[in-house]
C-alpha cells in the first residue's frame, strides 16, 4: 500500500523541509518538497500533519525491560507501549536485571521467546560481557546481539556480575573480533567505597541527596574512564561510555578521540534536565548511578552535546517496583526516603523526548539536534542505521509527529510503563508526542481526549548476524 504523510516541518538529515513523505510497504520511498508536488504524489492517500513536526522514530539505546525473570519490575508489553507513547520506535534492551541475564545464546533465545508478539515497537538486544563468559561473546554476536554491556562495579542486583580489569582483558580480543561496541558502566568501586566509609564514620544523613552525591564522587567515573581509554588504546575495540554524568571526564574523552580511538559517549535526559541543587531531601525518585550532579555540570554536558563530544542521549529507563524505591516504609519502624536503600534507576521512556526538549529548546537547540541525538546516533551505535534513524528514502517509515509548542503536565496516566513512578510527576514539560508510526503503521495516537494504541503489537527484533573476522 502506498500512502503519505505531509508536514510543514519534516526533520531530515538535510534540514527541515515543508514536504510529503511517501511510504510504500512500510518503507520511505520519497521525500518531496510541497512547493512543487507532482500530481501522482499529491493524489496519494495523505494525512496532513500541518504544523506538527515529523521526526524519525526515536531509538533508545539503553532500555532495561527486565523480562524474563523480573517482569514484575517491567516487561516487553508495558515498556514498548511507553516507548510508542514517547515517540520511540526502537528500544535496545539491556542484558541485566532480567533472569537469566543475557550472557549466553541460550539466555538470548529465552529473551526472544519472552518478547515475541508482545512489543508495540521494534527492538534489538544487547548481550552481556561478564566475568568468565568471554567464550560466549562471539556466539552471541553470531546470534544477533547488537553489542555488549559490561559493568566495572556491582550492577545493583544479583544475576549479572561486574568484571575487573584482568577478566575484561580476557574478553576484549573477542569483543574486538566481533566489531561490535562494548558499552560500559564506568564507575570504579574503590573511591565509592572510601567515600561511603568516610560518610558513615562522620554520621552522614542518608535522607539528604548531598550525602548520596558525595558517596558517588566524580573520581569513580574518572578512574573508570581512564582505565577504559587505556584498554581501548591497547585492544582497539569500539568503546561506548553509557550514561556519562561527570563533566570532568570530557577533556580526557576529547583527547582520546583526537587520538583516533573509536569511542562514543551517551548521556541521559535526567542529567540534562535535573540538578543536584534542586533535588529535595528524601527525593529518592532522582536516585540513579552515576548520580545527577550540579547545575554547572549539567551546562557542561549540554556544551559537550553541542560540540559532538557526547554523541547521543539514551533514557537508561530503569524501573523497579515502588517498595524498592523506599517511597513508603517496607517494614514496621522503617523510615522511607533513604538514599542508601532505594533502588537506583529512573524510568522515563514515555516522557524522555519532552524532558530533553524542555531543556533543549530554551538552550537554542533544534529538532534536527533531537533527531541526531535521539535517533540517528543511537541507531549507528546499535548498527541499525541503514534501516532506521532518519527520514530518508530506503529507511523504515518509523516516524513521530511532535508538537514542539504544546506543553503538558506529567500524570500517572501518560506514563504507560508498569510502575507509574517518575521524578517528573506533576512537572509541566514542553513538547508533546502526537502520533507514532512503526514501518508505516500508526501504533500510537494522542488526541485531546484519549490515547490510542494499535490493537495488535507488531514490534519485531533487529537481529544482526555479524560477519566475524576469521582467526
Ligand atoms: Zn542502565
Amino acid at each position: 500500500m502506498v500512502h503519505a504523510l505531509r508536514s510543514r516541518r519534516v526533520i531530515t538529515p538535510h534540514g527541515e523541509l515543508d514536504a510529503t513523505v511517501v511510504i510504500e510497504d512500510g518503507i520511505i520511498t520519497a521525500v518531496h518538497p510541497n512547493a512543487h508536488l507532482e500530481s501522482h504524489i499529491a493524489n496519494l492517500p495523505t494525512e496532513d500533519l500541518g504544523n506538527l513536526a515529523l521526526l524519525p522514530g526515536l531509538v533508545d539505546a539503553h532500555t532495561h525491560i527486565n523480562e524474563p525473570g523480573r517482569t514484575e519490575w517491567e516487561g516487553f508489553a508495558t515498556a514498548t507501549r511507553a516507548a510508542a507513547a514517547g515517540g520511540f520506535t526502537t528500544v535496545v534492551d539491556m542484558p541485566l536485571n532480567c533472569l537469566p541475564e543475557t550472557t549466553t545464546v541460550a539466555a538470548l533465545e529465552l529473551k526472544r521467546e519472552a518478547a515475541r508478539n508482545q512489543c508495540m515497537v521494534d527492538y534489538a538486544l544487547w548481550g552481556g560481557c561478564v566475568d568468565g563468559n568471554q567464550l560466549h561473546l562471539e556466539p552471541l554476536a553470531r546470534a544477533g546481539v547488537a553489542g555488549f554491556k559490561a559493568f566495572l562495579i556491582y550492577p545493583g542486583c544479583d544475576g549479572f556480575t561486574s568484571i575487573d580489569r584482568a577478566n575484561l582483558e580476557h574478553a576484549l580480543p573477542h569483543i574486538a573480533a566481533t566489531g561490535l561496541p562494548l558499552l560500559v558502566h564506568a564507575e570504579l568501586e574503590p573511591s565509592i567505597a572510601a567515600s561511603i566509609a568516610h560518610l558513615n564514620t562522620t554520621g552522614a544523613d542518608w535522607f539528604k541527596y548531598s550525602t548520596y552525591l558525595a558517596a558517588r564522587p566524580d573520581a569513580a567515573e574518572l578512574q573508570a574512564i581512564e582505565l577504559l581509554i587505556a584498554l581501548c588504546r591497547q585492544y582497539r575495540f569500539r568503546l561506548h561510555i553509557v550514561h556519562l554524568s561527570t563533566m570532568q571526564a570530557l577533556p580526557m574523552l576529547a583527547a582520546a578521540r583526537a587520538d583516533g580511538l573509536p569511542i562514543t559517549v551517551e548521556t541521559c535526559p535526567h542529567y540534562l534536565h535535573c540538578a543536584a541543587e534542586d533535588i529535595p531531601d528524601r527525593g529518592v525518585l532522582y536516585k540513579c548511578a552515576p548520580p545527577i550532579r550540579s547545575a554547572a555540570n549539567r551546562d557542561a554536558l549540554w556544551s559537550a552535546l553541542k560540540d559532538g563530544l557526547i554523541d547521543l542521549i539514551a533514557t537508561d529507563h530503569s524501573p523497579c517496583p515502588p517498595d524498592m524505591k523506599r517511597l513508603t516504609a517496607t517494614q514496621p519502624g522503617e523510615e522511607p526516603g533513604r538514599f542508601d536503600e532505594a533502588w537506583g534507576g529512573i524510568a522515563s521512556l514515555s516522557v524522555a523526548f519532552s524532558v530533553v526538549w524542555t531543556e533543549a529548546h530554551t538552550r537554542g537547540f533544534t529538532l534536527s539536534h533531537i533527531a541526531q541525538w535521539l535517533s540517528l546516533a543511537p541507531a549507528k551505535l546499535a548498527g541499525i542505521d541503514t534501516q532506521v534513524g532518519s527520514i530518508e528514502p530506503g529507511k523504515h517509515a518509523n516516524l513521530v509527529a511532535f508538537d514542539p509548542d504544546a506543553s503538558f503536565t506529567v500524570t500517572p496516566e501518560v506514563l504507560y510503563y508498569r510502575h507509574k513512578l517518575s521524578p517528573y510527576m506533576n512537572e509541566t514539560l514542553q513538547g508533546l508526542v502526537r502520533s507514532t508510526w512503526l514501518r508505516g503503521e500508526r501504533v500510537f495516537q494522542r488526541t485531546d481526549n484519549s490515547d490510542v494504541f494499535a490493537i495488535t503489537p507488531q514490534g519485531r527484533e533487529y537481529a544482526l548476524p555479524y560477519p566475524l573476522d576469521t582467526h
